[in-house]
This record gives C-alpha cells, structure tokens and sequence, in this order.
C-alpha cells in the first residue's frame, strides 16, 4: 500500500470511532443478503492498520458461517467494521467506508460482488 493514508471514521453517534491506514484500493460492494440491506462497501485491512479510537459499546451480529464478527453501535445502530478471517486464515478487518468522516460520500469506487451467489 504505498499511497496508504490515515483515514477517521466513526458510527453516526461518535461513541465508536477509529483510524485506519488504508490508499482505499479494492473496495468492495456485495450484494449479499447482510450487505445488501446494510448497504456496506467494505475495505479490507490488516488488523495493524486499524486502530479503535472510541470503543463505546457495540453488539456483535453473526449469521451463516459465523466467521466474520459484525458489529453495530448499542447506541445508533451504525456498523462501522467487522472482525474476520481471510481464506488462509490471516485475520482481518472489514472496514465500512461509508462511515469514513474524512471523504467524501461518492468520491470512491467499490468493484460490486456478487456474494448472493457465493
Ligand atoms: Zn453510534
């Protein structure tokens, strides 16, 4: 990631915030019953490039494999991240671009996943 940049983000209410290290290469948008309701774009990092800043309470949400941790604000409802694992079993962060408070809404492009289909 040689243009990685330090990026702040955060639910709507503040009580969960975060920065990551990311250049916003490789986003992601899935058509999934789970992405598509929530509308994710996600970015995918490392968990040393993701640093939590506000760590108010979260509810964590599983559903199918159960092998990726999403987790939303007790308070606004808003997920900003989950917690997985990669095919080879690296751990990662997925990170909700959406609630970057540093960019501009529409100033990224997301490649679409067909993640129904998976
Ligand atoms: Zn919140």
């Amino acid at each position: 990631m040689a243009d990685a940049k330090t990026h702040e983000g955060s639910c709507h209410c503040g009580a969960v915030a975060y920065e990551v290290d990311t250049d916003l290469e490789g986003l992601v948008e899935c058509n999934c019953s789970h992405c598509h309701r929530k509308g994710l774009v996600l970015n995918f990092v490392s968990p040393d490039a993701f640093r939590l800043t506000a760590k108010g309470p979260q509810t964590e949400y599983l559903f199918n494999t159960h092998k990726i941790r999403h987790l939303f604000c007790d308070t606004c409802g808003v997920q900003s991240f989950a917690r997985g694992s990669t095919a080879d079993g690296k751990e990662m962060v997925a990170v909700n671009i959406r609630t970057l408070t540093d960019i501009e809404p529409f100033s990224w492009t997301a490649q679409r996943v067909d993640g129904r289909s998976f």
